[in-house]
C-alpha cells in the first residue's frame, strides 16, 4: 500500500490548491477550517473561514466572542450548531486547556463538536500523529481504487474503511498523506466523471479495471427527502417587527425567526387566512394583511421546505397573554447584528425589491 500513498503524495505536491489554511501547524486555524468546510464547498467555506479569523484571531478571541457574534458570522453556512460547538469548543479550550489546543487525538475528541474526522485532521496536520482521517472523499477514493463494496453508510463499512485508511496512512508524514487523499477525492477521483485518464494511480485502480468506477462507493440507505410547508408570519409595526431567538436543537439552532407555524400540506391563500394555527396567532389583533409571497423553497439533505410568509401590519401591540407575547419587536438597525436562516433573508430581498404576488404553495 505504501506505493499508493507515496504516488498520491507526489500528485499532491504539484496538483494542490492554495488555500489560506494550507502550510500552517497552528491547530486554532486548522480547527476552523475543518469545522467550516464539514458540509460545505470550499469556495463558499473560504470567505467564511477569513471573515472568522479576521474577526477572532485566536482561539481566545473567538472564546470571548458573544454567542450573537459567531451564530450571526456563521449566518448562512447552514448546520448552526456546528457554530455553537465551535464555540463552546474555543471556551473549553481556554478554560480547560489554558488557551492551548489538547495535543492528543482523545483531547482533541473530547471537545464539543469534534467527531473522528476533526480529531484525526488537528491531530495529523497539527501535531504530526499518526491517525488518518476518512471524509466522503476518503471512503470514494479506497473504495474505488481498492474496489470495495461494503456500503459506506453501514456499521460494518464505517469500521472497514477506517481500518484500510488507517493502513494507507504514512505514518511518517500524516499530514501530507491525509491532504493528498482528500485533494484526490475532492479534485480528481470526484463523485461524477473523475478524471481517470489522468489518474496517477490508474494502474492499481480496481474500479477502473473491473468497470466499476461508476458504481462505487456503495451506499445501502437512499436518502429521502421529506416535504415541509411552512408558514411565517411578518408582523410589523411601525418600522418594528416580531421575531424570537430559537433554542439550542436543529437545523436552525439559535437563529432568529418570525412567528410561524407548519402545515400538512399546500394551502391557498384562503385557506392558509381560515387555517387554524393561522387564526390561533393573530386572535384578537388588530391588523391589516399587507401580502402574502409566493413560496420559496430551501433544500436540506433530508427535507424540502417550502415556506410562506404572510406579511401583517399591527394597528398596537399584541395584549398581554398573547401567544405572540414571547416574540421581541426588533429595529432594523437591531435585526442587523442578528442572525436569521436563508429562507428568511431571502424573504427580506424579495420584500426589498417588492417582488409579492400570491400563488399556491
Ligand atoms: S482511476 Fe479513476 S476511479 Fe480509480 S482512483 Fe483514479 S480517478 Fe479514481
Amino acid at each position: 500500500m505504501e506505493h499508493l500513498s507515496a504516488a498520491l503524495c507526489q500528485w499532491y505536491a504539484a496538483n494542490q490548491r492554495k488555500l489560506p489554511w494550507r502550510g500552517t501547524h497552528d491547530p486554532y486555524k486548522i480547527w476552523l477550517s475543518e469545522v467550516i468546510l464539514q458540509q460545505t464547498r470550499v469556495a463558499q467555506g473560504l470567505a467564511y473561514y477569513q471573515r472568522f479569523v479576521e474577526a477572532f484571531p485566536t482561539v481566545a478571541d473567538l472564546a470571548q466572542a458573544s454567542g450573537e457574534r459567531v451564530t450571526r458570522l456563521w449566518q448562512g453556512l447552514g448546520y448552526y450548531s456546528r457554530a455553537r460547538n465551535l464555540h463552546l469548543a474555543a471556551q473549553q479550550v481556554v478554560e480547560r486547556h489554558g488557551g492551548r489546543f489538547p495535543e492528543s487525538y482523545a483531547g482533541l475528541r473530547a471537545l464539543p463538536g469534534v467527531g473522528d474526522y476533526t480529531a484525526a485532521a488537528v491531530a495529523s496536520l497539527a501535531f504530526g500523529l499518526p491517525h488518518a482521517v476518512v471524509d466522503g472523499n476518503v471512503y470514494r477514493v479506497i473504495s474505488r481504487l481498492l474496489g470495495i463494496s461494503t456500503p459506506i453508510d453501514s456499521g460494518a463499512g464505517k469500521r472497514e474503511f477506517a481500518s484500510l485508511a488507517q493502513a494507507l496512512l504514512d505514518k511518517a508524514r500524516p499530514a501530507l498523506h491525509n491532504q493528498a487523499m482528500m485533494e484526490f477525492g475532492a479534485t480528481l477521483c470526484t463523485p461524477k466523471s473523475p478524471q481517470c485518464g489522468r489518474c496517477p494511480v490508474a494502474d492499481a485502480c480496481v474500479a477502473l479495471r473491473s468497470g466499476r468506477v461508476d458504481e462505487l462507493p456503495v451506499k445501502a440507505k437512499k436518502i429521502v427527502q421529506k416535504d415541509r410547508f411552512l408558514v411565517y408570519l411578518f408582523i410589523t409595526w411601525g418600522d418594528s417587527f416580531l421575531a424570537r431567538q430559537r433554542g439550542d436543537d436543529g437545523i436552525w439552532a439559535r437563529l432568529h425567526e418570525f412567528p410561524g407555524f407548519e402545515v400538512e400540506g399546500p394551502l391557498t391563500d384562503s385557506e392558509l387566512l381560515a387555517s387554524e394555527p393561522f387564526a390561533a396567532l393573530t386572535q384578537g389583533l388588530a391588523h391589516e394583511l399587507e401580502a402574502i409571497g409566493p413560496p420559496l423553497t430551501h433544500l436540506l439533505t433530508h427535507q424540502r421546505i417550502w415556506a410562506r410568509f404572510v406579511e401583517l401590519r399591527l394597528q398596537g401591540p399584541p395584549p398581554p397573554e398573547h401567544p405572540l407575547g414571547e416574540y421581541t419587536w426588533l429595529s432594523p438597525s437591531r435585526s442587523e447584528d442578528l442572525a436569521f436562516p436563508k429562507l428568511m433573508l431571502r424573504f427580506f430581498d424579495q420584500r426589498r425589491q417588492g417582488r409579492q404576488s400570491p400563488s399556491l404553495f
